[in-house]
Order: C-alpha cells, then structure tokens, then sequence
C-alpha cells in the first residue's frame, strides 16, 4: 500500500503585518523572543535526501534548472551553494552540490507549483534531489519549497520510496488579487556589482559582519530567501504564525508557548529572509541547526556534536547606522499622504519627507520626525497633511543616523512614484 504526501513551507513576505503572537512594546510592534524549531515532518519520515539533514558524508546534492534562470540571475548557482553549505558549516560538514540544466518553459501567470514540478521532473536527468525555479504563487509567499513523497505506512516513521522537491521564487510581477506582492528579484552579483563565487559567499557570511538591502521598488535579494528555503530544506521550522496562528515546528523540538503558538525570534533568517539585510545566519539560526545535527536521526557519517560544537562563530558586528529601511506603501487620500515603512537603527534617526510639486516643479520640504533613540518599527506609519490639493509627483523619504551633533554615514534616500 502506497501513499503520496505533499508538503508545502512558503515564505510570506507580508508575515510582518500579520504576526498574531507578537507583543506590542513602546517601539511598536516588537517581538520579544523565540527560538528555533525543527519541522514536524522529520520524526514521521524515515532517513531521505528530501531533507538535506540527511545527506550521508560524500553524497553529492543534485539540482536541476532551466538555462534562462541561470541567465536571469548570474550567479545564482553559486548562492544556492553556499546556502545550502553555510547551514552545513556550522555541524563542520560540507555538501558537494552539482547543477543540470534542461530546457524548461519559462514560468508563466497561469502556471501552477505543482505542474511546474511534474514538468520540470519530466525534462530533467533521473536522480535530482530537487528542481529550482520561478512560479506565481496563489499566495502572499515569495519564496516557497515543498515536497511530494510516497511512502509505505509501517509502525514508526513513514518509509519513503521516491520523492520530488521544487524551490521556487516568486514570478516577478505577478500578484494574487487579495495580496499586493510583487517582486524583483536580485542576485548578489546584480546587487554589489560583482560575481561571487560559493566559497566567497561563505567566507561573507560566517563573517557576520554583511548587510545588503535593496531600496527598490518590490526589490528583494535572492540570497538571503534561498538561505531561508534550504533552511527549510535541511529541516527547520518557520518561526512564524502560519495562516489560521499554525506552526510547522515540532512541539518537541521548538518553542511554542502555552496555546502551541511558535515564538517569534526577529533576527532569525527563519522569522524572515527577503526583508532581512543581515547576509548571516543569526544566533538562533545557528543553535537550530546544532540542535538539528545534534538529534540521532541525523548524526550519519559526520562530525558529532561535541566536535562541531567546537568550530567556533565570529560575533555579528552590527551595521553602524541604519541596518534597514523601506517603504512599503505610499497611498494619497484627498490632501493627505499616508507612508507605510519598515526601519530598523541602532542610533537614533532623523527621518525627511519631502514631495515632488509637477505644476510648481519643486519640491515641498516636510517637518523632520526625530527618533531619539534606537528604532525598530514595523510597520512605521506617517500621516502627512499636505493643507491643499497639490500635484504630487513622487515622494522622497530620506533616513539619516545620528549621534548627538554628528550624522552617521550616508543617509538612505528612498523615492516611490505617487500618481
Ligand atoms: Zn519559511
């Protein structure tokens, strides 16, 4: 008696707008603690490389995408090892990871996950642990892995006979009705303007001492959702509510409080990924993965815990100014423009607002708003009376660090277009 199984881990973007167990603390919405958790399905399936937790020492990851997504994004083949290997680094392991290329169609708005997967299956060599590629998600996600099994019930876990896993992004520009996503994606190399090979990202990140952030419109980095996704891939829980206040972490391996909510770790790649300007894996990010290799299941042929517990991880050395800004909404209301942003400091922070006037072409300078301290606001929410019906343009919202009399490095210069 077989059975198939399919198992869906997305990452939503708009999750920061609808965190249900976070805590309201005087900064605004500021969630308190948290900590890592593994997923449920990992003690209910037997030893797989449907979870890359499981790859015996040797064993070669296999991966297959269209030739037009290697172009799409340069570099991008290089990213996808070094997030699958900077999870490896710190249990002292190292995946080997090989690419084939097949001739996939180029996703579409009417396409779904799940035949793009079978497509993809069909056209790709036999053997591949997973396929990598774009899809519209039906959903608020930007990023999204999942999985398909068969597998034979007997008393215990369930023993899988084959498996088909997708990671997927978000197909730039398409948006479901009910939730305004749109994306553009950007790999490292578009972002710093420079190729990188796997190794260099590594090196990058277990220096803890990276942040990257794209100010962009709907501009999000495939980096750090790719390092969330294998996250998911090696075995890790989303460190968010889920639709309807669900948890994909296992109640014995995570932290879920009395009404089985998972607590939320802000800084954890597994809270976030595309908004985070962190090019690191956090703290918890690195204790969940421990305590992953840790668990018998998943000892294999590698070091054991008291040797990778000994490799040794660089303190993060936080950006000095703003660690991240975007704005996330710009909506007009007769004489009134209301700003949605994200902001993230660790000084205080002098925040500009001024709107371009076509008719008088000029631009009409706002009050500053001052933060005197460390700000942390998600979302920031600023009103703005303009007093009369003037032809706004565009909008120019500029974030500049402080410290007593001196500013802090560059300001962030943020513009959106307000038609
Ligand atoms: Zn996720």
């Amino acid at each position: 008696m077989k059975k198939t199984i399919v198992l869906f881990f997305a990452f939503q973007l708009l999750v920061m707008w609808t965190i249900s167990c976070a805590r309201h603390g005087q900064d605004g919405l500021r969630i308190v603690e948290g900590y890592w958790g593994h997923l449920t399905d990992l003690e209910q399936t037997t030893a797989s490389p449907m979870y890359l937790a499981h790859l015996e020492k040797g064993q070669t990851y296999k991966i297959c995408m269209g030739q037009n997504i290697s172009k799409k994004y340069p570099g991008i083949e290089e990213e996808i090892k070094a997030s699958i290997n900077i999870w490896a680094a710190y249990l002292g392991r190292e995946i080997p990871v090989e690419f084939s290329y097949a001739d996939l169609p180029q996703a579409t708005a009417d396409d779904n996950n799940h035949d793009l997967m079978d497509t993809y299956y069909a056209r790709c060599p036999k053997g591949i642990h997973l396929v990598f590629g774009e899809s519209p998600f039906d959903d608020a996600s930007v990023g999204m892995t999942f999985t398909s099994y068969s597998y034979i019930p007997q008393n215990g876990p369930r023993k899988i006979t084959q498996f088909k896993r997708a990671l997927f992004l978000r197909l730039p520009a398409t948006s479901s009705e009910e939730d305004d996503v749109r994306v553009t994606w950007k790999s490292l190399n578009q972002t710093l303007g420079k190729t990188f090979t796997a190794a260099e990202i590594l090196e990058l990140m277990k220096k803890r001492d990276q942040t990257a952030y794209l100010p962009g419109d709907h501009e999000l980095l495939t980096l750090t959702t790719l390092v969330h996704e294998f996250g998911h891939v090696w075995g890790l829980c989303d460190q968010y509510a889920l639709d309807g206040d669900e948890t994909n972490c296992d109640g014995k391996y995570a932290t879920l409080d009395g009404s089985k909510h998972i607590l939320l770790h802000d800084e954890a790649i597994m809270a976030r990924a595309s908004w985070a300007p962190e090019l690191y894996l956090s703290n918890d990010d690195i204790e969940g993965i421990r305590k992953l290799g840790a668990r018998d299941l998943f000892v294999h042929n590698w070091p054991t815990k008291d040797a990778f517990n000994q490799i040794a991880i660089s303190p993060i050395v936080p950006a000095n100014n703003i660690s991240f800004a975007q704005i996330s909404q710009v909506k007009r209301e007769m004489n009134r423009v209301k700003l949605r942003m994200v902001i993230s400091t660790l000084t205080p922070v002098r925040i500009k607002v001024r709107f371009y006037e076509k008719n008088y072409e000029s631009w009409l300078e706002m009050n500053d708003t001052v933060y005197q301290s460390a700000v942390s606001l998600k979302p920031l929410n600023l009103e703005i009376d303009l007093g009369r019906p003037y032809n706004i343009q565009k909008v120019e919202v500029s974030f500049v660090a402080f410290q007593g009399q001196e500013v802090l490095g560059e300001p962030v210069v943020i513009t959106r277009s307000l038609e």
